[in-house]
């Protein structure tokens, strides 16, 4: 049960809370200890486990930072558990050390990481999330492609043309175009 009390534990980072709970983000599937020192989240994102065993029961990974009771999260398990915020998120204006600090660790260790055990870096890998959903959208719908551009994560119209004429070519016009 959230209380108020439990939740200045987590805003506050109070060690005193560790071993009496844990918390998970819906967001991100990752749960931690109160003293984690990851940003807050919103509450309404929250969800409270009394054990660590309750939150690995309903599926949500330990975070690399705080490793409650000292649990380990393999690397392949993490680098998926960031292509699934990748594939839920990106949408959104995500950026890197949006996506870090949702992953709870620093940019440059998510990057090492993630391309270690993908042979892909996370830029590259959002950058072929949108790039994909934008194809599809070019293909399927009538938008404007600045719309599009938008839809897939690119608030800059501009810098979505660059993106995708690296990656596929042509122009997101030309390549609607050719279908
Ligand atoms: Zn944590």
């Amino acid at each position: 049960m959230m209380t108020d009390e439990r939740w200045n534990a987590i805003v506050n980072c109070d060690a005193a809370y560790d071993g009496q709970f844990y918390y998970g983000v819906t967001t991100t599937g990752i749960f931690c200890r109160p003293s984690c020192k990851s940003r807050s989240p919103l509450p309404g994102h929250v969800r409270l486990f009394e054990s660590a065993a309750d939150a690995l029961a309903d599926r949500f990974r330990p975070c690399k930072r705080c490793k409650p009771d000292g649990m380990r999260l393999p690397d392949e398990e993490w680098a998926a558990a960031i292509k699934e915020v990748i594939e839920a998120r990106y949408q959104e204006p995500l950026t890197l050390p949006v996506l870090a600090e949702l992953m709870h660790v620093s940019p440059y260790h998510m990057h090492r990481t993630f391309k270690r055990m993908t042979g892909e870096s996370p830029a590259a890998r959002l950058s072929r999330t949108r790039i994909t959903a934008a194809k599809q959208l070019l293909r399927t719908s009538a938008l404007p492609v600045r719309e599009i551009a938008a839809q897939v994560g690119f608030p800059n119209a501009a810098h979505f043309a660059t993106v995708f004429q690296k990656a596929e070519g042509c122009s997101p016009t030309a390549y609607r175009q050719q279908q």
